[in-house]
């Protein structure tokens, strides 16, 4: 049994973010517990990587939903990181703030201070944005997130899809946005060609400080309470179990499919889930694990009439030459993602709000390898793909535990397309896309029919193929939502659980509604603004 000020569970994009703040005054003993590994992997720091660390098992949890009418009945792949980092350390390393209205609905959903302008000042406090090759003032081992342009990394055919996308009349940038109406080359967390994780952006540099103790291996299985107050977090470590003291706070920083696992495991959550795995209820919160949201995509392949990534990654020559070029210069396709160009557009002109996450990329891969991610399998000829998801889709989702057993994994139930409105979204969406496939500067890359034939499609032949064919985006989040009313919402706008004392989550559980973009980006403002709140309250 040991004693800390604030102890964080999980080592992920928030949790990482907390534990150098809380820790930076040296006034606070903060205990970091993670349940996966190091992230000191070859894997994990190539951006490439992730393309491996999909289906690793060493350092990801590798979760299943149930499966789910709204997709055809199938289950969902759900890959989150188990390692320093998190989701951060495996994820595909698109940058992406959003849209302002997405933190302005969280305002208005009752939370005050998380507007966009108050957020956007957060935002501007951790970004180290820069140039790829320009990153003079960025030191390897500097705290702060580098978000990095690789514009002029990125393969030619990105150049094609800026010039679709004025042809369209869309807003469109050729160098990379990371908020708002425009589609463009993407901003990627990577610093000097390797992935820049929220512990290598945050962790790293705090790690030496003698206030804070990581932890890894190190599984938390419940949290203990005396009344309605966490104390404790009772923990498994290689099959010993061992108990860790909070004298301020328990800091729920363990994503949003874990974080209200946890909850649920420690008594808080839906009286009859938590009953019905033979558990005592501490606190009736039925908020804890509802509300899941998240984007839902599909790709579309296109056969090109000249190289594209698939020429590279696809050949063993290619990805030798590329893995030199890498080893020697930190440059090329391994040092990048292979999301290169995209945003938020508009699915119509009569859309309020961009509606449409785009996703384009020189590269295309469609068969199905078990246990391998499709991506490194690409396609044998030159392709590419186009691909969209809705920005802020409706159906809710939800997560619940199965049994007292810590080790089972949760039942998450996404609920996909449960919704009307996400069903007309993803009509709608392929009607852009095959728009796009129709202007001159698609069709003069193309040297065949496109392989979905979009243009022969009934809307309900699009609904079914891609109830069929989409996949999670891996964006789920809201399953402990903040709001100001008990009854609809699990933590309050300082981001403790309602009813609760000493305990908050600051994951991405939290987001009232999902963002527009990729996660990533909010979920560290979330862990940024909380640790301002936890210390102001210290
Ligand atoms: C494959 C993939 C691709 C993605 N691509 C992008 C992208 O390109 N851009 C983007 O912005 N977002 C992307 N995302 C989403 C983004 O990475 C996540 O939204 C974000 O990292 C979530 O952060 P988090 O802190 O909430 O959770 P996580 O980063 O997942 O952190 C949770 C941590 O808690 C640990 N943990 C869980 N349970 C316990 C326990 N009981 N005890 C101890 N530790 C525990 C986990 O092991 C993990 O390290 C992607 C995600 C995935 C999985």
């Amino acid at each position: 049994m040991q004693d800390f000020d604030y102890i964080i569970v999980g080592a992920g994009s928030a949790g990482c973010v907390l534990a150098d703040k809380l820790s930076a005054s040296g006034k606070h003993q903060v205990l970091l517990l993670e349940a996966g590994p190091s992230d000191r992997r070859f894997w994990v720091r190539v951006p490439i990587g992730y393309g491996i660390s999909y289906h690793d098992a060493q350092v990801n949890w590798k979760y299943q939903s149930e499966p789910d009418p709204g997709i055809n009945g199938r289950k969902m792949y759900f890959p989150r990181g188990k390692v320093v980092g998190g989701s951060s350390s495996i994820n595909a390393l698109i940058y992406h703030r959003g849209q302002a209205n997405d933190y302005d609905d969280w305002a208005t959903a009752g939370n005050p201070g998380w507007d966009y302008n108050s957020v956007a000042k957060i935002y501007d406090s951790f970004e180290l944005v820069s140039k790829v090759g320009a990153e003079d003032r960025v030191l390897p081992t500097c705290s702060g997130l580098s978000v990095t342009d690789a514009t002029a990394s990125y393969h030619p055919l990105t150049d094609k899809f800026a010039d679709m996308c004025e042809q369209m009349q869309m807003p469109v940038s050729r160098s990379p946005v990371m908020e708002g109406h425009s589609a463009g080359p993407y901003f990627i967390t990577t610093r000097h060609g390797t992935r820049c994780s929220s512990a290598v952006a945050f962790l790293h540099p705090a790690t030496n400080r003698p206030n804070l103790t990581v932890l890894t291996n190190m599984t938390a299985q419940r949290i203990g309470f005396q009344g309605r107050r966490a104390t404790n977090v009772d923990c498994l470590y290689h099959g010993r179990e061992t108990t860790f003291n909070a004298g301020c706070e328990v800091l729920l920083a363990a994503g949003a499919i874990n974080s209200p696992q946890l909850l649920q495991l420690s008594g808080v959550g839906p009286q009859g889930v938590i009953r019905d795995a033979g558990l005592e209820v501490v606190l009736d919160q039925p908020n804890v694990g509802s509300h899941m949201q998240d984007h839902l995509g599909v790709n579309y392949i296109y056969k090109a009439n000249r190289p594209t990534l698939n020429d590279i990654l696809g050949r063993w020559s290619g990805r030798i030459f590329a893995g030199i070029e890498y080893l020697l210069r930190r440059t090329g396709p391994l040092s990048l993602s292979v999301n290169q160009f995209g945003g938020l557009v508009k699915s119509s002109p009569d859309r309020a709000f961009p509606d449409t996450q785009l996703y384009l990329n020189p590269l295309s891969y469609q068969s199905f390898y078990k246990g391998k991610r499709a991506l490194t399998k690409p396609d044998k000829f030159s392709g590419f793909i186009m691909s969209f998801n809705s920005c802020r889709p409706v159906s809710e989702g939800h997560v619940r535990i199965r049994s007292s057993d810590p080790t089972m994994a949760p039942a998450i139930t996404p609920n996909y397309l449960s919704a009307q409105e996400d069903v007309d979204d993803v009509i709608r969406m392929a009607r852009l896309i095959l728009r796009m496939q129709q202007t001159p500067a698609i069709r003069e890359t193309l040297c065949a029919p496109p392989i979905t034939p979009l243009d022969n499609m009934t809307d309900d032949e699009i609904v079914d193929d891609f109830r069929q064919r989409c996949s999670t985006v891996f964006h789920p989040c809201c399953t402990a939502r903040m709001g100001p009313d008990p009854r609809t919402s699990a933590v309050n706008s300082r981001l403790k659980v309602h009813g609760i004392e000493g305990l908050r989550v600051c994951d991405a559980s939290v987001f009232p509604n999902i963002t527009s973009a990729n996660t990533n980006a909010p979920t560290l403002v979330v862990a940024h603004r909380a640790a301002e709140m936890i210390l102001a309250d210290a």
